[in-house]
């Protein structure tokens, strides 16, 4: 039941629903479901209904459903991965990386603490020189420019001379990155097998080899990627690798399946290639540059890289996405048209696209307010979106992420457990602190149940009420977060 009252006299829409709010018979249903999402930016509003039944009886012995919530529906949280797009769900987000990766190195999570004894590396693949950029003063005295750049420049990573830039080969690049990664996996394996002077079937019997790795942009808007890679034995985490199987027979194997030039004793071709479909200039080849980076991961020690801080690396990197290289956050297919400019009325004929006047662009990518050396990134794979030898690429659609199409972290299915565990985990907790809550009996749980229900998205975001109590939510979350941080390392920061 709601009271009637004259709230004419409240200027501010948002105070004013939340004396709307305060005013339901149970206001404090409705700071818990706020409180739920945990400060989520925009929380995913659900109607819907669940029962659970006794599997043999039929009875029911819980039922819930959003027409009894006060504000008659359910908030849950984004869960997107974006620091940009909501940086409540991208801290859980960060924080399940961590621990998916922890457990890959130190154990738990059903994967035991003797995988700290197998062979570790922490590797940084990165994309080739497209020309000449600008640099920040780092082994040289200064950028080939001239001046020395401050460490925070604009103009880092942008080419020095961008008429000889080649922005189709960068684009191209990054459209190919995770079917290079991909063939790389298999190459090191190869690679490894001939450093050990082995058949590939002999290998395998011997050892397996687990990844997990997250891309980056870097300021020259090319995708990198951190990878972890563990050698395990042939049933994968629970058992060690043979003694021959080192971190150095594995760090020879990844640089030869990346950049180095097989010397005699190794079999040639042993690097990771993919040649694309030949454009004007002749065919193209995808390598990675020679800037690999391997590094052993330890357990511990003075200036080593430790577990922790490898795990807190990857959890950082797996929020970040395209923005940070400073593009836009959206997709730039106009949606009427999807990108091709036109209709086709009911004639056959085709009609300039009214929303986009033909150029396909929901936004024209020369008005977007964005650093001219992105826009060219942007632009070319816009164009390239057109050839017909790139049409698998759908370039258009990944135009705003400069060619590079998704999958920021991925991993090898043996290498410890997975996001989806983690948040099953999670959701089972939370039923259990309902349950608790209610005064239920967890001997319940011993019987067989079944859930019957239907849910439905309604909308996205809050009631202007309701936004108050989120941010009253999130200064709370920040405070307690900041007193744990201070009696924190780095690396536990994500714990
Ligand atoms: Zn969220
Ligand atoms: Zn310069
Ligand atoms: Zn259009």
């Amino acid at each position: 039941m709601t009271r009637h009252l004259d709230l004419r006299h409240v200027k501010s829409l948002a105070v004013r629903d939340l004396i709307e709010l305060a005013n339901l018979d149970d206001f404090d249903r409705v700071t818990e479901q706020v409180r739920q999402v945990a400060g989520c930016t925009r929380p995913v509003n659900l109607v819907g209904h669940t029962t659970t039944l006794d599997a043999s009886t039929r009875t029911v012995l819980r039922s819930y459903s959003t027409t009894d919530e006060p504000t008659g529906r359910l908030l849950t949280a984004c869960g997107n991965r974006r620091a940009s797009r909501c940086p409540a769900c991208s801290r859980v987000y960060a924080a399940d990386t961590y621990h998916l990766i922890k457990a890959g190195l130190s154990g738990g999570k059903t994967v035991p603490e003797t995988v700290r004894t197998h062979p570790r590396v922490f590797a940084t693949l990165t994309a080739p020189s497209f020309g000449p950029v600008h640099n920040i003063p780092g082994d040289k005295p200064r950028c080939a420019c001239g001046t020395e750049h401050s460490e925070d420049a604009p103009e880092l990573g942008t080419p020095l001379r961008p008429s000889t830039y080649d922005y189709t080969g960068a684009v191209l690049w990054n459209a190919h990155a995770g079917a290079l990664w991909a063939r790389t996996t298999t190459y090191i394996r190869r690679a490894l097998a001939a450093y050990l002077d082995m058949t590939q079937k002999a290998l395998n019997a011997a050892l397996r080899i687990s990844f997990a790795k997250v891309a980056e942009y870097q300021k020259r808007g090319l995708v990198h990627f951190h990878a972890v890679i563990r050698l395990d034995g042939p049933e994968g985490s629970n058992q060690p690798p043979p003694p021959w199987a080192t971190v150095g027979a594995l760090t020879a194997a990844i640089e030869y399946a990346t950049f180095k030039e097989p010397d005699d004793e190794i079999a040639k071709d042993m690097r990771a290639c993919l040649t694309v479909a030949p454009d004007h200039r002749g065919g193209r080849e995808i390598r990675w540059g020679n800037r690999v980076d391997v590094r052993e991961i330890t357990v511990g020690g003075d200036g080593e890289l430790t577990d922790q801080a490898v795990a807190g690396y990857v959890a950082k990197y797996a929020t970040k996405s395209a923005e940070d290289s400073g593009t836009v956050d959206r997709s730039l297919i106009c949606a009427p048209c999807g990108g091709r400019g036109y209709l086709r009325g009911p004639d056959g004929f085709r009609d300039l696209c009214a929303d986009c006047e033909g150029t396909g662009q929901a936004e024209p990518i020369k008005d977007l307010r964005i650093q001219s050396h992105v826009r060219q990134m942007i632009a070319t794979a816009w164009e390239l979106g057109n050839r017909p030898e790139y049409a698998d690429l759908k370039l258009w659609k990944w135009a705003h992420m400069l060619g590079f199409r998704g999958h920021f972290s991925t991993k090898s299915r043996r290498y410890s457990t997975t996001l989806g565990a983690l948040r099953d985990v999670r959701k089972a907790w939370r039923t259990a602190q309902a349950h608790a809550n209610a005064g239920q009996d967890q001997a319940e749980e011993e019987t067989t149940l079944v859930t019957e229900g239907s849910w439905a998205y309604l909308a996205s975001g809050y009631r202007p009420g309701e936004e108050l109590l989120a941010a009253q939510a999130r200064h709370e979350i920040q405070q307690t977060r900041q007193a744990a941080d201070r009696t924190k390392t780095e690396g536990e920061l994500w714990q």
